[in-house]
């Protein structure tokens, strides 16, 4: 074997195997979805909604709510293998397709990992959320949980409002920092609540 072709391998085996040994994070997990969805928004954002044919509407509908479904799944298997001790009570009462909205109160989350993975879920469910509602079109026939969008993604934007004055969440995510890494976990939801609020450009 040559040097080049040596060097080669060991630059390959230390590029691969952490990724190999090292078993995906919950926050790992929860991004896959994230990337799995911003294929939806992107296409999504794509299409001009009057011209699309229903069908495809109805197949980006179905891939959103998979999503979901799975996003529920993540929710449910990280608050009770990662917090077994604390008990989790649903009272958001979120239709069938879609996943719970209930955590802990603020001033009651364990920890700022547990402040900051809580709040990017939120992000995720409060994307599909809206995406949701511009995905419902008033040529189908709409499924009942249309209506209960609104509300929904009103909810989950208070929730984030509420978790970002948790005052560990606040010390990882300030600017004056640096860049920190709950500085960097802030930039997916920020974006998602500006979208949601429609704020364009400027600082704040
Ligand atoms: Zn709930």
């Amino acid at each position: 074997m040559t040097r080049r072709q040596e060097t080669f391998l060991l630059t390959e085996e230390w590029m691969t195997s952490p990724w190999k040994s090292q078993p995906k994070t919950w926050r790992d997990k929860l991004y896959d979805l994230v990337v799995v969805f911003s294929e939806i928004v992107a296409s999504s954002q794509g299409n001009n909604r009057a011209s699309s044919p229903l069908e495809s509407i109805r197949t980006e509908i179905d891939k959103a709510l998979q999503v979901e479904a799975e996003l529920s799944a993540w929710k449910s298997s990280w608050l009770n293998e990662a917090y077994p001790r604390h008990r989790f009570r649903c009272h958001c009462q979120s239709p069938a397709p879609f996943s719970c909205l209930c955590s802990l109160s603020a001033s009651k989350f364990p920890t700022a990992d547990f402040a900051l993975l809580q709040v990017e879920c939120w992000s995720l469910q409060l994307l599909i959320s809206t995406t949701l509602s511009k995905l419902s079109d008033p040529r189908a026939d709409l499924p009942v949980w249309i209506a209960h969008l609104p509300g929904r993604s009103s909810q989950i934007a208070n929730n984030m409002d509420e978790a970002s004055s948790f005052l560990a969440f606040k010390r990882t995510t300030e600017r004056s920092s640096g860049v920190t890494e709950g500085f960097c976990r802030t930039i997916f939801p920020t974006w998602t609540l500006r979208e949601y609020r429609g704020i364009k450009g400027g600082d704040k």
